[in-house]
């Protein structure tokens, strides 16, 4: 099943990107499956921008020194891409976006009064992984993360879990994903901040679970240096585990880029500062989609949706009339009026797996209809157009 199911071999016959030796890790984004990114982008702005989000975008190469003040050039410079300029200067690709976020937080005075302030960026990133683990769209070097960047008080930390919780679970939800389990990681051996710092982090990051009847389980030890963290774990239609979702807590980066807030009383005050990921990279997780929906990918989120297909040359202005009226309709519809015979146009774009393929011939013609046929092969009839119109539409916000 799994194998039926490998997104390497469904992306080649959907034709939706490829890989190539001259980019080691990196994705050759056809038409159809950027189509499929940016719908998913679309997707997960509009739920951003409903939840309160403003959407940034920092630069993909930054000045040596400032990773050196984020600490990755001392810690992580073995999976960066250092970048040579004619200048002499040494500058790198970003392995994460979260110094950029920081730097747009620290450009001008903070009051309480913007806070909470989240920022969400899609974030190219560059990562050097080793050529071995290398693995489709699962392990990449150059992918696009979805790590939003909120900024709060204390006092408004359990209420930013909360609701950030509450958005990952709407969201997994949507894609069928019904199954997460939840891990809390705590302190360390080695770490920065003050115990009592830890006990606080660590007991708001339970308590917004239990507020919200979550089940979790803890894994000790296993936090981050600097800041406990949560983790989401989906299972797929096949039971396997895909690790997407974070909320981190970070107790460095504010500290390092000297990050402050004006508080009520006039007086400076360190941010709490919380990553938060969804889809984790979206390269990766269009890849987790494709297994789990084995390539039949849910309607709004099908690079095209809908083939009409004719029999004859004969239906071919009628054919015409109805992709028109379904393209006012802002579907992604194409058309097949080729010479190819029936069965072969059918099987065809049933392997594209395409939604809904609309097949006309003469009987159609004459009852101004159409023959709605899913990818499963399923024959749900005939449909005039209103009744089409209706049935798309339904499709469209199931
Ligand atoms: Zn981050």
């Amino acid at each position: 099943e799994a194998a039926k199911r490998d997104h390497r071999k469904l992306s080649q016959q959907l034709d939706l990107l490829h890989f190539d030796e001259r980019a080691p890790g990196a994705v050759f984004w056809h038409a159809k499956g950027w189509k499929i990114f940016q719908l998913l982008t679309g997707y997960l702005r509009h739920q951003q921008e409903d939840a309160g989000y403003i959407e940034v975008n920092t630069p993909d190469v930054m000045d040596r020194e400032l990773w050196e003040i984020s600490g990755h050039w001392q810690n992580y410079k073995q999976q960066m891409f250092a970048v040579e300029t004619p200048d002499e200067k040494t500058y790198a690709l970003k392995p994460m976006s979260c110094p950029g976020a920081v730097c747009l937080y620290g450009h001008d005075l903070k009051s309480y009064r913007e806070l909470p302030l989240k920022m969400a960026e899609f974030g190219k990133v560059h990562r050097y992984e080793p050529s071995g683990s290398l693995h489709g769209l699962m392990r990449v070097r150059h992918f696009t993360q979805d790590d939003a960047h909120i900024f709060c008080t204390k006092d408004q930390l359990l209420s930013e879990c909360v609701s950030t919780i509450r958005l990952i679970y709407k969201i997994y939800q949507h894609f069928g994903f019904d199954n997460i389990s939840i891990k809390v990681s705590t302190r360390p051996k080695n770490r920065i901040g003050s115990e009592q710092t830890w006990d606080f982090l660590e007991q708001t990051l339970i308590q917004s679970l239990q507020d919200i009847d979550i089940a979790y389980e803890v894994s000790e030890g296993e936090g981050a240096f600097y800041g406990p963290k949560i983790e989401f774990t989906l299972k797929d239609a096949i039971g396997r585990e895909w690790q997407c979702g974070t909320i981190q807590v970070d107790l460095n980066l504010p500290e390092r880029f000297d990050l402050s807030y004006i508080n009520e009383d006039n007086q400076k005050q360190k941010p709490v500062m919380l990553h938060r990921a969804i889809f984790g990279s979206l390269e990766r997780f269009i890849g987790i989609l494709i297994e789990h929906y084995a390539g039949h990918l849910p309607f709004w989120l099908a690079p095209v949706q809908v083939m009409i297909i004719t029999i004859s040359e004969n239906q071919q202005i009628y054919a015409q009339q109805v992709l028109k009226r379904l393209q006012s309709l802002s579907l992604r519809v194409e058309c097949d009026f080729g010479k190819d015979k029936l069965g072969y146009k059918i099987r065809k774009h049933t392997l594209q797996k395409i939604p809904f393929l609309l097949l006309i011939g003469g009987k159609e013609l004459e009852e101004s209809s159409v023959r709605v046929r899913t990818s499963k092969g399923t024959d749900l009839g005939l449909l005039q157009m209103d009744e089409l119109e209706k049935f798309l539409r339904q499709a469209m916000v199931n």
